[in-house]
Parts: structure tokens; C-alpha cells; sequence
């Protein structure tokens, strides 16, 4: 995908926010290019929130909104706080439900500040993971 540098910011500033949870979100795309961030609250229970989970029928209104808009879901975004940004088994079973979406995973192991966040982008297909670029600017 290609992301504007103020709509990536605004995805980078979310998983340093939600740190040390995870946080996750959708992308809006329209011809591939990044058009809106929706952030959506995890609601993974537990005290750290290491995985996440959406509520279903508030991401099916959110799909629908974004399609009213003139947009597609382009990408789910979350971040990895404790591992590499690469799909978990747990991603990979969750993306089964999305087919064709691209997953960016945020990394923020380590991070003090924006520029150490390590951004990644995959398509999932079944139990095939492919890193694809992300253009930022
Ligand atoms: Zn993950």
C-alpha cells in the first residue's frame, strides 16, 4: 500500500499510545493508497492485552461505513509490543475471516519514540504469508 506520512504518524502514534497493549485499527484504501485511519479498541481481556480482538459487529458497521464512503477495507492494523512485526499463528487464523486484506503489524519492541517503530505489511492467504511493500510519503 502506499500511506501518506501524516496517516502513518497517526497509526504509529496509536500503537505507542496503547503500549504496552497492543492496539489495532483499519485502513481505509481507495486504489491502494491509504484514505483514513479508524482506530478500534481491543478488546482482548487481560492486564497487558498481547493479542487482540475486535468486536465483531462494530468492525461489520465500521466495513460498512467505509464502503458508504467511497472506500474499501484496505488494511488491519495492530501492532506486536512484545515480538517481531510478523503475523502470529493467532493472525494468521483471525485472517482467514478477511480474505484479500492487507495486514500492516506495527512493531514497538524497544521503541522510545516514533522512529523505532518497525512497520510491516502482509497479505495472508490461508496459511501463506507474504510481506509486501508499504510506500510512505
Ligand atoms: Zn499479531
Amino acid at each position: 500500500m502506499r500511506i501518506s506520512t501524516d496517516l502513518l504518524a497517526q497509526v504509529v502514534d496509536h500503537a505507542l499510545r496503547d503500549a504496552p497493549a497492543e492496539c489495532c485499527g483499519v485502513l481505509a484504501l481507495r486504489d491502494g493508497e491509504a484514505v483514513a485511519v479508524h482506530e478500534l479498541e481491543n478488546v482482548r481481556q487481560g492486564p497487558k492485552k498481547l493479542g487482540f480482538e475486535v468486536d465483531g459487529p462494530k468492525l461489520a458497521r465500521l466495513l460498512d461505513e467505509i464502503e458508504d464512503a467511497g472506500g474499501e477495507l484496505g488494511a488491519i492494523y495492530h501492532s506486536h509490543t512484545v515480538s517481531a512485526p510478523y503475523p502470529s499463528q493467532t493472525d494468521v487464523n483471525f485472517a482467514a475471516g478477511w480474505p484479500g486484506v492487507e495486514w500492516l503489524i506495527l512493531g514497538t519492541k524497544g521503541a522510545a519514540g516514533p522512529e523505532d517503530v518497525e512497520v510491516r505489511s502482509y497479505l495472508i492467504d490461508g496459511a501463506t504469508v507474504t510481506e509486501v511493500p508499504v510506500s510512505v510519503g
